[in-house]
């Protein structure tokens, strides 16, 4: 499980997972937006791994 705290004072706010959430502190008042950030989805394309069998494709 997750902590969320206050960006400014630290404040414990939640627990939890939050996909996208914006959680006003009833500390300082100040609004957090948290997001889940560990998700590793996209940018992990293969390697420039292409067999390139391409060979004179245009004539000649
Ligand atoms: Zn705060």
């Amino acid at each position: 499980m997750r902590e969320i705290r206050c960006g400014k004072c630290n404040r414990l706010l939640a627990k939890g997972e939050a996909l996208d959430l914006a959680i006003k502190c009833p500390r300082c008042g100040a609004i957090n937006h948290v997001r889940a950030t560990s998700l590793n989805s996209e940018g992990s394309r293969a390697p420039g791994k292409e067999p390139s069998h391409d060979k004179n494709r245009q004539g000649l």
